[in-house]
């Protein structure tokens, strides 16, 4: 598809919000000739603006000459630029009122209105990144450790290509020998080397393939995070737990029982996982009407969580209440927290081992901050399977379309697998290698589809 470039787009890139600077930019044929009829250089001699050097000056409206702001401007000739296109970003004043006084100036010279992701779709339209990079522009955006950043960020770098391509390579590779076979049938030599084929096949497709998926799904975990939801009976210490966590006081504390209304929820960074620590207002059978809302919003948190933390009270010896959530979570992924270490009672393990031997127990004082280090640790492994030490920069994220193709490109190479290993005609095997190729060529964006 040719992107036809007489269409100049223009929108403000950076956020809403007031900040120290503001930049709104322009990419198309006309870039230049709009930036020259609203800016005026403040040394003379820089009339001709040369590419990639920034200019200080002032953007005046054309037709009355009103000043608008004070700037700096840049002008990027394709195809040197993010979209490949001609750009230009007029960095002003962060004020929303001056980037869309400025906006509209350019609009009115002929400029469009880009989309959203319009300047990205650009660039991966002229080629200057491919899909899979395209949507790891979205998740550099919206990454929220400097782990999930990583990944995006080696992404974009383009580490997932090379990792298709080389797939890609190899099928081409066996593609060719098949197509010989395919061409040459009567010849009395076995040319078909199924073994060399099938190893190819399962070694440099297949398995790089589920390395893939597997590591997207690592991937996810820094992406999106984990939801933990903290439990317990009125008084234990949860938002004393959630405040620690949080090393802020959000969380209201009070030493009045059943006073945390509702489900409270924050983002708190575990070893670069980003993880999501909902507070419940208690689950129990009994409440008072006021609290009513909050129960059944952590009962449906508690449903969705992939870690509960189930805290008590061990200055005492387990309640009534205490046994009523273990009814309800024993059968979960949870951990028991004996909070109160400080005050607790002499024999308070041995006592809650016994009342409750499913669960695994940390002893913990939110007083002290004593067990939090440990517990940290153990969200941690429990959530990554006890891989401590792997590498971000080894793992890739992958969007629901990207995961479906790949997992399709996985289906057919061991279609194409059992086809070798059954020792069916060449030219039905290579049906098969062609999907997995298609789904290749698809997650990266050049399939002939679209
Ligand atoms: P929640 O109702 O479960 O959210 O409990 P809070 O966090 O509001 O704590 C209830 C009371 O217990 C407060 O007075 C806290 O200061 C106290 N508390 C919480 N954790 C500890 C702890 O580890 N040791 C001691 N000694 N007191 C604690």
């Amino acid at each position: 598809m040719i992107h036809s470039s007489d269409d100049t787009i223009a929108a403000i890139a950076t956020p809403p919000g007031p900040g120290g600077i503001g930049i709104v930019r322009i990419s198309g044929a006309d870039s230049l000739t709009i930036l020259k009829q609203l800016f005026a250089a403040h040394s003379p001699g820089s009339a001709d603006l040369a590419s990639h050097r920034m200019y200080y000056g002032w953007i005046k409206k054309p037709q009355t000459g009103e000043l608008l702001d004070e700037v700096l401007a840049v002008y990027m000739q394709a195809p040197h630029s993010y979209t490949r296109e001609d750009v230009v970003e007029i960095h002003c004043h962060g004020s929303f009122l001056i980037q869309q006084n400025i906006l509209s100036e350019i609009i009115r010279l002929g400029a469009r209105l880009a989309e959203p992701g319009e300047f990205t779709k650009r660039a991966f339209l002229n080629g200057r990144i491919d899909l899979t990079q395209a949507e790891a522009v979205l998740e550099v955006l919206r990454a929220k450790t400097s782990e999930g950043l990583q990944i995006a960020m080696a992404q974009l770098h383009g580490n997932l290509h090379a990792a298709l391509e080389h797939i890609r390579q190899a099928i081409l590779h066996v593609l060719a020998v098949i197509e010989v076979a395919i061409d040459f049938p009567d010849e009395d030599v076995e040319i078909l080397d199924t073994d060399h084929i099938l190893q190819i096949m399962t070694n440099q497709v297949r398995a790089p393939l589920d390395a893939l998926f597997d590591s997207s799904n690592k991937g996810k975990v820094y992406r999106d995070g984990v939801s933990v939801v903290i439990l317990g009976r009125p008084n234990v210490g949860k938002s004393s737990l959630l405040n620690l966590l949080l090393r802020e006081e959000r969380a209201i504390v009070t030493a009045v029982p059943g006073t945390t209304r509702d489900t409270i929820e924050e983002y708190i960074n575990i070893k670069g996982m980003p993880v999501r620590i909902i507070d419940t207002a208690g689950i129990r059978e009994t409440v008072e009407s006021v609290e009513e809302i909050g129960i059944q919003r952590a009962r449906q948190k508690l449903e969705e969580a992939d870690l509960l933390l189930f805290l008590v009270d061990s200055s005492t010896p387990p309640a009534e209440e205490d046994h009523r959530l273990y009814a309800i979570l024993k059968d979960r992924p949870h951990l028991l927290l004996l909070n109160k270490r400080d005050i607790a009672l002499p024999n308070s393990l041995e006592l809650y081992q016994e009342t409750f031997p499913a669960s695994r127990i940390l002893e913990t004082s939110t007083k002290t901050g004593a067990g939090l280090d440990e517990l940290e640790d153990t969200i941690f492994t429990y959530v990554t399977g006890g891989e401590i030490q792997w590498d971000p920069g080894h793992a890739c994220v992958l969007n629901v379309r990207q995961q479906k193709v790949l997992l399709r490109a996985a289906e057919a190479a061991s279609a194409a697998i059992e086809s070798l290993g059954r020792g069916e005609p060449a030219d039905l095997v290579a049906v098969d290698i062609q999907a997995v190729l298609g789904h290749l060529g698809e997650l990266i964006g050049v399939s002939t589809a679209d």
